[in-house]
């Protein structure tokens, strides 16, 4: 029978897939029955999606474009920060 600990360790090793099928059920009924673990296992899906949005977000990206600020946009954000102009 798993205990908490270990099925935390086993969320957070992402290998837990690779398990036998008997370990891998029992996972998945420690999961389903325990609301602690159960809750552990969708915050640990929840940050695994946000990582793999932001590292699509990030190769999109790469496009080697930049973002520049038209001459006039920049004068504008000077005198609205009351900044002089030094870069
Ligand atoms: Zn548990």
């Amino acid at each position: 029978m798993w205990r908490c600990k270990q099925v935390s360790h086993a969320l957070f090793q992402h290998h837990h897939w690779d398990l036998p099928v008997h370990k891998r059920m029992g996972l998945k009924l420690h999961i389903a029955l325990c609301v602690f673990c159960g809750r552990f296992q969708r915050q640990v899906m929840a940050m695994q999606d946000m990582a793999r949005k932001y590292r699509l977000m990030e190769e999109e990206d790469q496009t080697g474009e930049t973002v520049r600020l038209s001459a006039e946009a920049r004068d504008r954000l000077r005198k609205t920060l009351g900044s002089t102009p030094g870069r």
